[in-house]
């Protein structure tokens, strides 16, 4: 499994938190209840669109009509150097039948080998913290932003992820989320063309083209790492099950 990346910060309150006693691989939505608003002031209101990614669109033309459609371009395609050394290409997993999309950064290597993202430890993860959202991984769509995987499980380079941004937008503009998760820092400028670190912009809903709510969020691979950060990402779960007017959990 890929590991957590560079620019994922170590925030100071990370550090500065008290270690707490959770199992390497157990998502356990945390009591917060005294410390999250149960409904935070409305995120998107007023809030400008993002500054816009500026990409290559040439072979966005005839992409296809459906998501499979997408698929299948994204099959035979060699728009970048990744195509030369992948296995297979790894494009979703996951009906979206929820409304909620997660987007991360690029096949590694268990991607890679079983054509479908997020199925090694940190994609087991992701599905903990998908059920713990009251969800189920099949009704929840997820993607990376590049679609082969970089060698030896680098971050995609910019011209990378600009090669393959189109299919990106096309899964997006046919799937309609209701709300997409950004994982890590390489999901967060691949869909808002934000390079701040995820330090700063997690936990903050944002648009992707002025009309989708993005939360950014760290990485499960990084939850792996650094436990003690799962506090912070079930605060932002939750804003966004506040903001798809979903239940929230009850407290375990
Ligand atoms: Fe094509 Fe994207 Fe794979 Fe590059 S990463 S070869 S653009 S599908």
């Amino acid at each position: 499994m890929r590991e957590a990346r560079s620019e994922v910060e170590t925030s100071p309150r990370i550090t500065t938190e008290p270690k707490r006693p959770v199992a390497p691989q157990a998502f356990v939505a945390p009591n917060f209840d005294d410390e999250v608003p149960k409904r935070p002031p409305s995120p998107l209101a007023n809030r400008p669109p993002p500054t816009v990614h500026k990409k290559d669109r040439t072979h966005l033309v005839a992409l296809g009509d459906s998501l499979s459609q997408v698929d299948a371009k994204v099959r035979t395609c060699t728009q970048c150097d990744l195509h030369k050394e992948r296995t297979q290409t790894v494009f979703s997993r996951g009906t979206g039948s929820s409304g909620l999309c997660f987007v991360g950064e690029g096949p590694g290597a268990e991607e890679d080998a079983q054509g479908k993202p997020f199925v090694g430890a940190a994609g087991q993860l992701l599905d903990k913290m998908i059920i713990a959202m009251g969800l189920s991984p099949e009704e929840v769509y997820v993607c990376n932003v590049v679609k082969c995987r970089p060698p030896n499980n680098r971050r995609p380079t910019p011209a990378e992820m600009t090669s393959c941004s189109a299919y990106l937008e096309r899964q997006l503009e046919l799937l309609n989320p209701q709300v997409i998760v950004a994982l890590g820092g390489t999901a967060v400028a691949g869909l808002l063309g934000i390079t701040d670190g995820i330090t700063r912009v997690r936990g903050k809903f944002r648009l992707y083209q002025g009309r989708i709510a993005v939360m950014p969020t760290f990485h499960p691979a990084y939850l792996l790492r650094n436990p003690a950060a799962k506090r912070q990402v079930w605060t932002d779960l939750r804003q966004v099950l506040s903001h798809m007017g979903r239940e929230l959990p009850s407290k375990t």
